[in-house]
């Protein structure tokens, strides 16, 4: 019988409000594969989005996570003291020439989608349509000298083209339908994503994607659990984590915790936040049982 691997996995909140039970539950499944395996929980505070991000927020996540009696290891890596990683990443994307700058607001997208009902779909609703695919070079150049918005896109026909081989990642969890086992990766289900947002001057936002698979592979984790959600982002995910010489981290995709009317919550779940549940008088061992109890 093979030993069990300690798997190194992490708990990476976004402090863009309080946490609830979800984040609670997310928690607690990244705990017990640590502790199951004799392996370690790192916390990774996913602060990228400078716009929506509050210190508050930040201390509240260290304080609840105390209360719930989870430990994590010290220093906490903080997304938004990586940038440079993240940069470094995107220049090596860029060096290999499968981004590309698009110019389209989010309402010229929508409005592409609506128009083009032929427009590509994924899991998720309609996809960046490529409307920017096919802008000149001369163009391209001549709206970022002007110092126009533009978002950095993954070129994926590119970036697919470049790496044939078959990509796949192993699911110990399951996905929205059941998906487990070895997954063949189709990263069109995500479309053409954002790596990131510039303008005038220079590039002022890091997406998600990028980050995530930089921080997974800066931070040695070898199992990355999170809500089912983000099911269909690892498959995108796992092609960035090639195209980057990444390794590859297995996934443990868990179920949501629903409401009472079985909607998933969400920030503004203020009743059934952690700090509102203690103030209740909730004691630990009942908030963590209803976490369990309330997953879908
Ligand atoms: N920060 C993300 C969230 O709060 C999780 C990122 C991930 O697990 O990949 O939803």
């Amino acid at each position: 019988m093979p030993a069990t691997l300690a798997e190194v996995t992490r708990f990476a909140p976004s402090p863009t409000g309080l946490m609830h039970l979800g984040h609670a539950y997310a928690a607690m499944v990244a705990e017990d594969l640590a502790r199951k395996t004799g392996g370690r929980l790192l916390l990774r505070i996913d602060d990228i989005d400078f716009a929506r991000c509050r210190a508050e927020f930040e201390t509240m996540i260290y304080e609840d996570l105390a209360w719930l009696g989870i430990a994590w290891e010290t220093p906490v890596r903080r997304q938004s003291e990586c940038l440079i990683g993240y940069n470094d990443a995107l220049d090596k994307l860029r060096g290999m020439g499968l981004t590309y700058p698009c110019f389209c607001t989010r309402k010229e997208i929508l409005q592409e989608a609506a128009r083009a009902p032929a427009a590509p779909h994924g899991m998720e609703g309609s996809l960046y349509p490529g409307t920017c695919h096919t802008v000149s070079l001369d163009e391209r150049n001549a709206r970022m000298n002007a110092g126009d918005a533009y978002a950095l896109r993954l070129d994926l026909a590119a970036a697919s083209h470049r790496s044939s081989k078959r990509i796949w990642f192993t699911e110990l969890g399951a996905g929205p339908q059941g998906e487990c086992g070895g997954i063949d990766v189709k990263p069109s289900l995500m479309g053409d994503i954002v790596l990131a947002r510039g303008g005038a001057q220079g590039l002022s936002a890091w997406a998600y994607h990028l980050a995530v698979v930089v921080d997974d592979a800066a931070q040695g984790i070898s199992c990355v659990t999170r809500g089912r959600d983000l099911f269909y982002a690892t498959h995108v995910q796992r092609l960035l984590q090639v195209l980057l010489g990444f390794p590859a981290p297995r996934y443990l995709h868990h179920g949501l915790v629903v409401d009472a009317a079985g909607k998933r919550l969400a920030k503004r779940h203020d009743a059934v936040s952690l700090r509102q549940l203690r103030l209740q008088g909730m004691t630990v061992q009942q908030v963590r049982d209803l976490a369990h109890q309330s997953v879908c």
